[in-house]
């Protein structure tokens, strides 16, 4: 009887972003994905990642990680995890090249191994499990999916796809041999639910290059359009109906320069010999003459076409007449710094353009009739919507029903699916998941849970700082308690007050307690948040000092 298999969701399942699973047969482990989320509040922390643990307490079971593509939702983590377990890397040629970069920016030595559709790779010299490559059309170059072998039979994650008929570049989508697969058996399709909830189906890439020729015709300006840097496909089409204009393309952004370049080096990208000119070129040209491609479609606020919108980048400016296209999704929490962009865009006296108008953008992610046609040509026995919230798993599983899937599995992080002779079933257990927060340094270094709370409250409510000094002997005050504040509303001209708050509480302290350390603090603690409940404003955190001379 071959032995069960278990699918262990770590990331990206009930949650967008920081994708990560492992799929586990006698005791080896092959890993697929590890990627980020970006934190939407401001608490000075770059990326989110998954928490690795189950992963790292099984570091020597774990025999090969394959990547789907390389969006940061799928390796921005790779870095975290590689630091601490050691197994090859299986991806596909432009995800290697991104991957390449934010190893090479953490410091870390990996294992890569290029892969290409077509080919299968095992996870390890004595493990059961291997996974062949399959092109995919997603909006990044070199999608894949994977075809994974178990001794439980065949598992195929979709990774991030769409139905491109018409890609821009790049591979088409090898329907063939899902379908050839589907007619050989496919216990469990594991497929991307991002958009189960639009119906119908996604407009192809191509239709963006009509929208964009369409946009920069009338221009009199310059034109500026963001898009993802990752997306060389949209770049290719921006770049294209620009150089149909007889524009010149200059690039915005580290990231922007950084992919356009290896864009071009793999051979994704093909320019204009004359079409790319440096920014101090940008600047001598005539309006008419230039094109900008910029990163930023987000809102971020250090990214430049926020610092374009504000008036603070340090290399071009933008006037009345020009054209900003946006040719990019408002991603879900990110429209009012979006928003705000657009209006600062707006005031400068430029013209914005954007999704609402013509597809100057279209997902990447396939609908609801692409769904299902994956899910009929799969013909799996049983099925895992992944990679999306909970109610977007939910109805891409309500899909799987209607294409006649009888076992349809709705499984979160932290939760484990077992395939065996007998069936699927979801574990009882529990694995460690949740979001671990990051710096994006060569340290990686992790920002505790609690640190992270902290910055929440002091921006909540700002910081009260309360200093005694005490005679060690016998506990009496000898200076203060002096108070300062940090953020705190409702603080100035209470000063007086507040110290005398401060000081009733020590002197209600009994002898004994004057001469712990710790009473002392939390009775002037105590002493502080109750006269800020008093008087009605947010009670700040307060941190008490007792000096003892
Ligand atoms: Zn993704
Ligand atoms: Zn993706």
């Amino acid at each position: 009887m071959p032995p069960p298999v278990r699918i262990v969701a770590l990331g990206g399942l009930g949650e967008i972003g920081m994708n990560c699973m492992a799929v586990e047969a006698e005791g080896r482990i092959a890993v697929v994905d590890c990627g980020v989320m970006f934190p939407n509040e401001s608490i000075g922390v770059d990326v989110i990642v998954p928490d690795l643990t189950w992963l790292v307490e099984r570091k020597e079971q774990v025999g090969a990680i394959y990547v789907t593509h390389g969006h940061e939702d799928h390796i921005g983590a790779l870095p975290q995890l590689l630091r601490r377990v050691k197994a090859p890397v299986y991806v596909a040629p432009f995800a290697r090249a991104l991957l390449e970069a934010r190893l090479r920016e953490a410091g870390i030595a990996a294992d890569l191994r290029t892969v290409r559709p077509g080919e299968v790779r095992g996870a390890g010299a004595d493990s059961p499990i291997s996974a062949e490559f399959i092109a995919v059309t997603h909006s990044i170059p070199d999608a894949c999916a994977l075809a994974i072998s178990t001794p439980q039979g065949v598992l195929l994650h979709s990774g991030d796809f769409k139905i491109d008929e018409a890609p821009v570049g790049g591979w088409k989508m090898d329907l063939a041999r899902i379908g050839a697969l589907g007619r050989a058996g496919v216990r469990l399709l594991l497929s991307d639910s991002t958009n189960s909830e639009r119906p119908g189906t996604s407009l192809s890439e191509s239709a963006v290059g009509v929208a964009l020729d369409q946009a920069f015709e009338n221009a009199q300006g310059r034109i500026f359009a963001a898009c993802f840097a990752s997306n060389v496909h949209r770049i290719q089409q921006v770049a294209d109906a620009a150089r149909g204009l007889g524009r010149r393309l200059a690039l915005l952004g580290r990231s922007m320069e950084s992919n356009v370049r290896l864009a071009m080096e793999l051979g994704y990208l093909k320019l204009a010999g004359w079409q790319l000119c440096s920014l101090e070129e940008a600047r001598r040209l005539p309006p008419r003459e230039l094109c900008v491609l910029t990163t930023g479609t987000q809102g971020e606020p250090r990214s430049a076409l926020a610092r374009l919108a504000r008036g603070e980048h340090p290399e071009l400016s933008l006037s009345p007449g020009d054209l900003v296209v946006l040719s990019s999704r408002f991603i879900p929490g990110n429209e009012v710094a979006i928003g705000q962009v657009v209006n600062e865009l707006t005031r400068l006296g430029a013209e914005v353009a954007y999704e609402d108008l013509r597809p100057l953008h279209v997902s990447g992610h396939a609908h609801e009739a692409e769904q299902r046609r994956l899910i009929a040509l799969a013909r799996p026995e049983h099925f895992v919507p992944v990679h999306g919230e909970f109610r977007q798993l939910a109805r891409h599983a309500a899909h799987a029903a209607k294409e006649g899937v009888a076992h349809r599995h709705l499984i979160v992080d932290g939760e484990v699916l077992e395939l065996s002779d007998a069936g699927a079933r979801v574990l009882e257990e529990r694995l460690p998941v949740g979001r671990v927060y990051a710096e994006r340094d060569a340290s990686g270094a992790e920002i505790g849970e609690l640190v992270v709370k902290d910055r929440r409250l002091l921006a909540e409510s700002g910081l009260c700082i309360v200093v005694v000094a005490v005679d060690r002997a016998s506990g009496a005050v000898v200076r203060g308690p002096e108070i300062f504040a940090r953020g705190v509303a409702g603080f100035e001209g209470c000063e007086d007050a507040l110290r005398g708050e401060a000081l009733r509480a020590l002197d209600e302290l009994s002898g004994p307690a004057r001469e712990n350390q710790g009473e002392v603090q939390e009775a002037l603690r105590l002493a502080v948040r109750r006269w800020f409940r008093r008087v009605g404003g947010r009670k700040p955190s307060v941190l008490p000092v007792v000096l003892e001379l």
